[in-house]
């Protein structure tokens, strides 16, 4: 994926465009200086922001605008215009304002605005804020919680404990750049070290939580200490499953969860010459893909006919397949590993692969231990009503572990997508200061593959027809996938801005059939 952050294009902005040349609802991309602007017109109101992601510098201005937003074609985060505030993951930092004057019928940037902070602050609900705000978990959904609640200007205290000992990443890139070895380094951490004590987050990390006491609102830690809250959020995410066979705990055998388990899969691969990889589904063929940047032999062994076709169908099935393919991974499908040895990995079908190195890709499970022991109601995930509270007052969940009722497919239902747990940590945070938002976002989640990235916007869990538009092996598509005559999800290629507005026709429960 390349960076929209190149040498800017289009018009110069400061030198200024005719204002016809920007009709009512439009945007279009030009540059102050050598920063890329982008100008978007409402009404009568126009607006200049930075045009460029604060996620993965994606190119706004081939995004969405929505009222006064604009959300990115990339990975679907959206800014307001009107503040440049960050207002949906995963884009968690403003882009910059830039002031816009009519100028003898033209309209012309004139300098970066001063950034104006757009959230009321603490009294914005009626309700009294909590003093002491506990999470445990410092991933996806606990950071972005942490990070919204000093964006409201919450004044009280916050732990975060995570039994991590790296402070939170950016978990997508550890199978994707960072494996493949094309990320640098301080593109892993979601901030640096200093932002948490600069925004007053007691992040204690290596702490892992064993006991919370509901009744006295206490989380005990495996160390013996202890932390009282006011509100708590549990937000403990998924763990790699690693299956029981003969040889899978070996040195060589690895899973991929953490930032540490990444560290070690590059550590071996540095002198491993082939690679199997267990599972081919999202993690296993992302990895797949790193280590084929990295010049590894891949196998790859799964029981399933199709890679990924029960979450993707056929089309993307055959496709994502031909893909690896054609970049030379070798998969060994209907197949499953039986035993490991320190040279070999020995198959149901009865052959055998050499590997020096193992990835296990076979799923994850919820860490719902804590929730279990502290008796908070359970299905497969913990349950949480529609503004993310569990069982228990003064306690919220989100993130992996979460089941929530979606109100567009009508079901409880738990996902594994980074940019919903962030959603969800964004929510649990507000409504932890009383804001009683209920959680309604249309789930999305990317995956990529070499240059290839697809998105996924909804939720089929089954389907009973996919209409396919464009052609899938030209990556140029999109999916739909309907069951009982209605669209519960769809997934592109390279159809960024239709996957964007088929995420707002989900949202509105206005999906053409
Ligand atoms: C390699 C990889 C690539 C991925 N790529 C994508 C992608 O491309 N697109 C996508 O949509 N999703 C992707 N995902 C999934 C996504 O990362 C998860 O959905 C997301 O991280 C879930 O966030 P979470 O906050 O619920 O859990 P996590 O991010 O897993 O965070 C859980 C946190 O809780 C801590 N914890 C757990 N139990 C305890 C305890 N008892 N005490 C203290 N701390 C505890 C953990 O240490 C961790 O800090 C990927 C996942 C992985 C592993």
């Amino acid at each position: 994926m390349s960076s929209a952050e190149s040498t800017p294009t289009g018009p110069d902005l400061t030198q200024g465009i005719a204002e016809a040349d920007l009709a009512d609802g439009r945007m279009l991309a030009g540059h102050a200086g050598d920063e890329t602007v982008l100008l978007a017109r409402l009404g009568e109101e126009v607006f200049a922001i930075s045009a460029t992601c604060t996620h993965y510098s994606g190119p706004l201005a081939e995004g969405l605008m929505v009222g006064d937003t604009v959300r990115c074609p990339w990975h679907h985060a959206c800014f307001s215009l009107r503040t440049g505030e960050a207002l949906r993951a995963p884009a968690l930092s403003p882009v910059s304002c830039w002031s816009v004057e009519r100028r003898d019928g033209k309209l012309v940037v004139s300098g970066r605005k001063k950034t104006v902070p757009s959230r009321p602050g603490p009294g914005a609900t009626s309700e009294p804020a909590p003093g002491r705000i506990v999470i445990v978990g410092g991933g996806a959904a606990g950071f972005a919680a942490a990070e919204m609640l000093r964006r409201e200007r919450f004044q009280g205290s916050i732990a975060m404990l995570s039994d991590d000992t790296a402070p939170p990443v950016d978990r997508p890139n550890l199978s994707k750049d960072y494996l493949a070895g094309s990320a640098p380094e301080d593109w892993v951490a979601l901030r640096p070290p200093q932002f948490y004590a600069d925004h007053g987050i007691d992040l204690q990390l290596g702490a892992r939580a064993v006991g919370i006491d509901a009744g006295s609102r206490t989380v005990a830690l495996a160390d013996g200490r202890t932390f009282a809250f006011d509100r708590l959020l549990l937000a403990t995410g998924a763990e790699a499953n690693r299956p029981a066979f003969p040889g899978s705990q070996l040195p060589h055998v690895f899973t991929l969860r953490t930032l540490a388990d990444c560290r070690a899969i590059i550590e071996r691969s540095k002198t491993a010459r082939r690679v199997v990889v267990v599972g081919a589904s999202f993690i296993g063929l992302e990895v797949a893909a790193a280590l084929r940047a990295r010049a590894l032999q891949v196998d790859v062994v799964a029981p399933e006919a199709r890679p990924m076709a029960r979450i993707l169908g056929a089309q993307l099935g055959d496709f994502v397949r031909a893909l690896h393919e054609e970049h030379g991974v070798t998969f060994h499908l209907e197949d499953a590993v039986t035993s490991i040895d320190r040279e070999r990995v020995v198959l149901k079908s009865g052959g055998s692969l050499q590997a020096d190195l193992v990835v296990l890709g076979v799923g994850v499970h919820p860490r719902i231990g804590l929730a279990e022991a502290a008796a908070l109601a359970l299905d497969r995930g913990v349950l949480v009503d529609p503004e993310l509270r569990t069982s228990a007052p003064g306690i919220f969940a989100a993130g992996d572990i979460a089941r929530w009722p979606d109100p567009h497919s009508g079901e409880r239902i738990r996902v594994e997508h980074w940019v919903v747990a962030e959603r969800q940590g964004q929510t649990a945070a507000r409504n932890m200061l009383g804001y009683h938002e209920p959680f309604d976002a249309v789930p999305f989640f990317w995956s990529q593959h070499y240059d290839v990235s697809i998105n996924y916007v909804g939720h089929a869990e089954t389907w009973d027809q996919i209409d396919v538009e464009g052609e899938v092996a030209a990556r140029d598509c999109l999916l739909r996938y309907k069951r009982q005559g209605r669209v519960r999800a769809v997934a592109s290629i390279y159809r960024d801005l239709e996957s964007l507005k088929a995420e707002l026709a989900l949202e509105r429960d206005v999906m053409p059939v």
